[in-house]
């Protein structure tokens, strides 16, 4: 399936559901997402695991493309990242929807964006609609030196973040990607192009702790998209999120840092991070800084050598960032605007994920 190449124009300067990139049609009729290793199969009026794409009449559409559910601009060490560019600015932006479900995420309305996701769907939302071109043209006017695409898993927004990156480019901004790195071969290829830095989560080497938060992950999947994330020239950094009683094993640990030793070198930065309680980890006691210290000390003594611990941070969270409208330029109430999808395919029917709702509701 060939898709028009947007990435130089403005294709889209009103919002609407834009072709999911990486989609094949299935001989029992549905199809399928090949974004992430969900590898979503979907009828007509389904949506995605993500909650990002819909199947309309065959076809699989992003409906996130462009909404912006958050802004914040800061130094690339916080993302985090240190050995791309250290202590540059970097303008920090994310959607809505996630593969994952992880229990303590500090980011659910934005991460899952249920709520956002289904106003998106009934054609009710009143989020921000950001063009690539504006969106670099507002990372150019911070006077910044990158975008960065986190606070969700960007792979459910690959189709914005492409055409994001390719302008970014040619702007002279750099990109990075903060990922869960369940991702396919596929859309690391797509990436690899545009994406300067990988930061990705190695969240265990458990499979019963992955599959806790993704019914359908393994660590050997993720393991070897970092893996392939290095092999296509992407600069990349990994983060452990250290969890009293989850994944706080010290040789576990250390196992982590050995993988990485052997994988993507003894100078691969790995960012140890403390876990504070949130959502259904809330009974959870944060991390004692003893346990990271010597996890970093471990670490150390497995032959990394670049190991850095985060004794007073736990996410790339965005719960303290300023409201989107500090950073857009424009009218509050008309970027606030009700979103309807501008496409006309839907014809008499109106927007087709009305329908979406009628089934739901069946
Ligand atoms: S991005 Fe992943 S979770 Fe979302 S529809 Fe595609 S395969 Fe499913
Ligand atoms: S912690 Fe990250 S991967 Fe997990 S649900 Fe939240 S945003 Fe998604």
């Amino acid at each position: 399936m060939s898709y028009p190449d947007t990435r130089n124009n403005e294709q889209y300067p009103a919002y609407q559901l834009v072709k999911t990139r990486l989609q094949k049609q299935l001989d029992n009729g549905s199809t399928q997402c090949d974004l992430c290793l969900w590898r979503c199969k979907m009828v007509h009026g389904q949506r995605g695991f993500c909650q990002a794409h819909v199947n309309r009449h065959g076809t699989l559409y992003n409906l996130s493309y462009g909404i912006i559910s958050a802004i914040d601009i800061g130094p690339i060490d916080d993302k985090p990242v240190r050995h791309y560019r250290p202590g540059s600015q970097v303008m920090s932006v994310g959607s809505y929807g996630c593969n994952f479900r992880c229990k303590g995420c500090h980011n659910l309305d934005i991460s899952w964006g249920v709520t956002a996701l289904d106003d998106l769907a009934r054609g009710q939302s009143t989020s921000a609609y950001v063009t690539p071109r504006q969106l670099v043209d507002t990372a150019k006017r911070f006077g910044v030196e990158g975008i960065a695409f986190t606070y969700s898993e960007p792979a459910v927004w690959l189709e914005y973040v492409l055409d994001v990156s390719a302008l970014a480019k040619e702007a002279g901004l750099y990109t990075v990607y903060v990922s869960n790195s369940f991702v396919t071969q596929e859309a690391l290829a797509e990436m690899a192009p545009y994406v300067d830095v990988l930061c990705s989560d190695i969240k265990s080497l458990s499979n019963d702790f992955y599959k806790d938060l993704c019914p359908v992950a393994n660590v050997e999947q993720v393991l070897a998209c970092i893996e392939q994330a290095k092999q296509l020239g992407i600069h990349v950094e990994v983060r452990t999120n250290v969890i009293p009683t989850k994944n706080d094993d010290p040789d576990e640990l250390e196992n982590i840092a050995v993988w990485i030793r052997d994988h993507l070198g003894a100078d691969c930065p790995w960012h140890i991070t403390k876990f504070f309680p949130a959502y259904k980890l809330s009974h959870l006691p944060a991390t004692p800084n003893e346990l990271l210290w010597k996890a970093r000390d471990r670490a150390r003594n497995a032959g990394l050598s670049n190991v850095y611990v985060y004794g007073d941070k736990g996410c790339d969270c965005a719960t303290d960032n300023l409201p989107i409208d500090h950073f857009l330029q424009g009218d509050p109430q008309e970027i606030h605007r009700v979103k309807k999808c501008a496409a006309s395919c839907c014809g008499s029917d109106g927007v087709v994920l009305k329908k979406y709702e009628l089934r739901g509701s069946d």
